[in-house]
């Protein structure tokens, strides 16, 4: 079963109204600036974070496998195997370790969505699901929406769009709103920066305007990325150009929250150390136009 390593309660920036967001682990894409490099593997993920370590080794004394030392920089794996067995995480006093990634029942999960019930109906909001990329696993994030439709909760899903083209039409089918993500039209930039092309995205954002489905452009504005004058024109003149154009496009200004994550999972963030920014206020107001000059409804996203 795919593993979820987070459920967000109250989340005001996932689609309409607030949202309860599961995010789901496993990612085909590797993007530098990836805010949840957590979500990358589908598999469970031990995170440490030093600054709650309180230096007391009861990790250390309590792993079945010797994994875990302490060292002057604090707790470091041996290079014993770690079974992922979650007792270090649970015997640590300071929530200093983690275990990321839980396989939920669909019925404990519902428990935990249904808490939020009154809120999203007061709100006009419901459920998303996020990761990572919710289309890795198809069949159990149509399970979901299933399920999630039958209790009349509001579905968004938040994806990429690297999947198969049926995966997508299917999802499509299963969930009030899509929010997609549009990272740069060059596909070899794109390959550079995420880690794949983008032929089959673009080929899926065309295939979802013509399907009649809600859906809201993301575009993360990075400078030294995409922010250039350039990429923003090439991606306003191809969502204007396409049968249903987005309702809206949402551009998320950079933030480096990725680089603790990298480093409570002991990988490195942006290893060839690309340069990268938050847009300025003069950046922003310049995409703002580009994008209404082609007629798109946008917005400054979080
Ligand atoms: S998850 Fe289990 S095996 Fe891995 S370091 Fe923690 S206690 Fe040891
Ligand atoms: S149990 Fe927690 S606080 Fe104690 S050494 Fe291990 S990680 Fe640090």
């Amino acid at each position: 079963m795919p593993l979820i390593f987070d459920i967000k309660r109250y989340a005001i920036h996932d689609g309409p109204g607030i949202r309860t967001t599961l995010f789901l682990k496993g990612c085909p894409l590797r993007c530098v600036w990836c805010h949840n490099p957590e979500s990358w593997s589908p598999r469970p993920q031990r995170l440490y974070k030093r600054s709650r370590c309180i230096g007391c080794r009861t990790c250390v004394e309590a792993c079945p496998n010797g994994a875990l030392g302490l060292t002057p920089e604090g707790i470091r794996p041996t290079g014993a195997p770690c079974s992922l067995c979650g007792t270090c995480a649970r015997e640590c006093p300071a929530a200093a370790l983690e275990i990321s990634g839980r396989a939920w029942p669909m019925d404990e999960l519902m428990a935990e969505v249904e808490k939020e019930r009154g809120v999203m109906a007061r709100s006009g909001g419901g459920v998303t699901l996020c990761g990572g990329e919710p289309l890795m696993h198809p069949a159990y994030t149509l399970e979901l929406l299933q399920e999630l439709g039958r209790r009349g909760f509001h579905r968004a899903v938040d994806t990429t769009l690297y999947a198969e083209p049926d995966v997508v039409r299917s999802v499509a089918a299963q969930c009030e709103l899509l929010l997609v993500d549009l990272k740069l039209m060059d596909s070899a930039a794109h390959r550079r920066f995420t880690g794949v092309p983008n032929g089959q995205i673009l080929d899926n954002i065309r295939l979802i305007a013509s399907l009649g489905v809600r859906y809201f452009i993301r575009i993360p504005l990075i400078a030294g990325v995409n922010a250039d004058a350039a990429n923003l024109e090439a991606s306003a003149r191809f969502l204007a150009s396409l049968p249903q154009k987005p309702e809206e496009v949402d551009l998320l200004p950079y933030h480096d929250i990725g680089k603790g994550k990298h480093e409570r999972l002991g990988t490195v963030y942006n290893p060839e150390k690309i340069p990268m920014a938050a847009p300025s206020e003069e950046d922003l107001s310049r995409s703002h136009r580009i994008f209404e000059a082609f007629g798109l409804s946008v917005r400054t996203g979080a």
